[in-house]
């Protein structure tokens, strides 16, 4: 007989761990108890030597989804003298928070049977969960998991709910949101003034009759509130985007079903396997023609988001109203995401016409991830709900940091030990609203783990939010270059730690020449970074003000490969009065407000501007997604010329014979789509010229311009045709929302190793 004490870490609290382990132990007639802890679940195990390896090798094997083990570490092992009984105790809270925090998840099959059986005492309960589905990280306000330390501490269980939370055999032993119509949370029905019309089942009627009459309601869920409306209704979906001041950036659409959500759209096996996952994802699918939506919901957008109800109050409402709906997030545009009610009455007072609200608490603001198929493989281009806070592994021992992350975009993460968390998305850090909420967030993941920041971590850019942030407050922070943490963020996520080929391409990051980079090849590693690769510049007129004018993008092509043909080449290309022309040009030849930049972002936008796809754009990737759906049906076409040659110490992939080409082919009528796919093909050929002349390493493709599939799909298909290794991201997001992970790796590999 032996008795082992473990530790197991992983994703093993809050879902169904402990009672996979007690049915184990009964099975196998083990002895011992289980319980949670800070870092984790701790075992006793009490048996014969043969029995307990079997059974350590069926925990680490043998969990069930979404339970996750990452490791079984064996902390005492002793000779025992009597067997006991296997037993659930207590959770202990003491010691190091690092245990895995499961995220939110979507309500399961069983749940959802429950949920429409008229014979269930759980029957229509919007808030019916299990240990298998529900709420995790939107409601968890301290460590270990359990109902004190989440936002259901303010429900006393009833008997019936006690004698299910108690029970070991039971599906919802210990979970921890378990709740019912007797002694859970219940919905309201809120004029837009906060008078209470309706409670329970009359405020869902009341909700689904006002989405027929075409309103707009505010509906609190998981992670905040969403602006519903009927996506058939273009009245409604026109109302909404005018009051969100919303012109044209695409809403997500929540449907009934996988038939309704293939009806709207092209769906391929792993697409449906995303949108029906556990996270319930909103995923970019190509739309299908004639749709029954209105145009409003995504204008002129050949893909469409879509998602399928997560919550049970989603069930309901999508059940009853009986077709899609716009879920959209329940702010103004560039402001956080609203939670709380009282919040919401002011916040979304104009925007919404009724409130959908029920009152248990969320924790912390948790948007709709999005996800989108590249290259085969699933990439998160927004990470929040069902995605966080699950922790990247690291390949080495990092002391505790915070890594503040980039401007826009932005999320922040904590690195310790061998992982690291990335926050979920918090936004644009320009509205005071969004650096409240990136505020907030920094307070939460500290008070969460209750841990203090050995280091911070910032961009290089002095006047990001972030970095002010860590200034303003003497932090001593160690600083990362954007692209640099771009790259270090794909690495991180593929667990790569030998030297790489970084190819960061975006819209706007400083670098370290203090011009503005964005189309740049980088030998880099965690703990070094060499610039060995660019696009040929230009100067932007405008400066960031000119971020979201493809109009000046293409004046400052234009004048930076054609000076002498300025101001006729853009009047006659652009279609610009000579006048507008002259004071751009002036703004370049002063050098006042033009700074110099590299990004492939801006090279986007002068084309979709040159092509006449996109020449003023309302929100950001506006020009470069017009110009990826244009090229889209024209992969056929051949790459423009180039050349590469060197300047000093950089090779510099120089556009000119390209813009030579894109000009002569738009003066001959040739169709804009097939101009924009040979310029997608061309930066495909740059980017295997570059890789040609670093043979060997690995190539990383990272930035904001590969959530563009075309350019994505079409650079590895050409680098695995040259025999190159191509790694894109599947985890955190290409854009900017995935900066955080970066400096988070970087720092931690330079300060592994000096954790007390
Ligand atoms: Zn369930
Ligand atoms: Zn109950």
């Amino acid at each position: 007989m032996q008795a082992l004490e473990l530790l197991v870490t992983g994703a093993v609290q809050g879902v169904g761990f402990r009672p996979f382990v007690y049915r184990l132990a009964h099975e196998m007639g083990l002895g011992g108890a289980v319980w949670n802890e800070p870092r984790g679940v701790r075992l006793r195990v009490v048996g014969p030597e043969r029995a307990i390896e079997n059974f350590c090798w069926r925990v680490k094997h043998d969990a069930p989804v979404p339970a996750r083990v990452d490791a079984l570490q064996l902390l005492e092992a002793r000779p025992a003298v009597a067997p006991e009984p296997f037993r659930i105790v207590e959770s202990q809270d003491e010691g190091a928070r690092t245990a895995v925090i499961m995220a939110d998840l979507a309500t399961c099959p069983a749940c959802r049977a429950e949920l429409f059986d008229p014979a269930n005492r759980r029957h229509r309960y919007p808030f019916i969960n299990c240990t298998h589905c529900g709420p995790r990280y939107s409601i968890v306000t301290a460590l270990p998991y359990d109902r004190p330390h989440t936002t259901m501490r303010g429900f006393a269980l009833c008997p019936a709910c006690r004698a299910e939370y108690e029970d070991p055999s039971d599906r919802r032993f210990h979970a921890q949101p378990n709740a019912c119509p007797a002694c859970g949370p219940q919905l309201a029905w809120w004029d837009d003034e906060g008078r209470v019309e309706a409670v329970r089942e009359a405020a869902l009627q009341a909700a689904v009759q006002a989405l027929r009459d075409g309103r707009i309601v505010a509906v609190k869920g998981i992670g905040g509130f969403h602006l519903v409306c009927d996506a058939s209704n273009p009245r409604a979906v026109e109302t909404l985007r005018v009051r969100k001041h919303r012109e044209e950036k695409p809403f997500a659409v929540m449907v009934p079903d996988d038939t309704a959500a293939r009806a709207l759209a092209r769906i391929s096996d792993l697409e449906l396997e995303l949108l029906r996952a556990s996270a319930a994802p909103i995923v970019l699918l190509p739309r299908r023609e004639g749709a029954a939506l209105a145009d409003e919901v995504a204008p002129g957008n050949p893909n469409l988001g879509l998602l399928l109800p997560y919550a049970p109050l989603h069930h309901l409402l999508l059940h009853d109203f009986g077709r899609p709906l716009v879920a959209t997030s329940g702010n103004r545009s560039d402001e956080p995401l609203c939670t709380d009610e009282r919040e919401a009455l002011q916040r979304l007072r104009g925007l919404a016409d009724a409130f959908l609200v029920h009152n248990r608490p969320i924790a912390r603001p948790l948007d709709d991830s999005i996800v989108r198929v590249l290259a085969g493989k699933p990439c998160i281009l927004r990470r929040a709900r069902g995605y966080t806070p699950l922790p990247i592994p690291l390949s080495f021992e990092a002391p505790p940091l915070l890594a503040l992350g980039a401007h826009l975009k932005n999320t922040i993460a904590l690195a310790s030990g061998r992982s690291i968390v990335v926050s979920q998305h918090i936004g644009d850090l320009d509205a005071l609203e969004a650096r409240d909420a990136f505020e907030r967030a920094v307070d939460d993941v500290q008070a969460l783990r209750q841990l203090q920041p050995a280091g911070w971590v910032t961009d290089r850019h002095p006047d990001y939010a972030s970095s002010l942030y860590a200034r303003d407050r003497g932090l001593a922070a160690v600083t990362v270059q954007h692209h640099h943490a771009h790259v270090a963020s794909c690495m991180a996520e593929h667990g790569l730690e030998r030297t790489v080929l970084g190819v960061a391409w975006d819209g706007t990051g400083l670098g370290d020449d203090r011009t503005i980079w964005g189309g740049e090849f980088l030998v880099a590693g965690f703990g070094s970074c060499q610039r060995v690769g660019t696009i040929s510049g230009f100067h932007l007129p405008g400066g960031d003000g000119a971020m979201r004018k493809p109009l000046s993008s293409a004046v400052g092509l234009l004048q930076a490969f054609f000076p002498e043909a300025m101001p006729r080449l853009a009047v006659e290309l652009l279609g610009l009065e000579e006048g507008a022309v002259r004071q751009l040009m002036a703004l370049i030849t002063r050098r006042a407000n033009a700074p110099y930049t590299t990004s492939v972002g801006r090279w986007f936008d002068g084309l979709s501007a040159l092509c006449g796809l996109c020449r003023a754009s309302t929100f950001e990737g506006q020009a470069a997604m017009a110009l990826e759906w244009a090229a889209t049906p024209h992969r056929e076409r051949a790459a423009y010329p180039f050349e590469i040659r060197r300047a000093d110490d950089l090779l510099v992939a120089d556009l000119r014979a390209t813009l030579v080409r894109v000009i002569e082919d738009l003066r001959s009528g040739v169709e804009a789509g097939a101009v924009a796919a040979s310029f997608h093909h061309t930066l495909a050929e740059v980017v295997v010229g570059m890789a040609e002349r670093q043979r060997g390493l690995p190539v990383v493709l990272t930035g904001g311009c590969f959530q563009n599939q075309l350019l994505l799909e079409r650079c590895v298909l050409r680098l695995r045709e040259t025999g190159h290794t191509p790694y894109w991201h599947q985890l955190v997001p290409p854009n900017d929302g995935g900066i955080s992970l970066g400096q988070a790796a970087v720092a931690a590999y330079l300060q592994q190793g000096t954790a007390g």
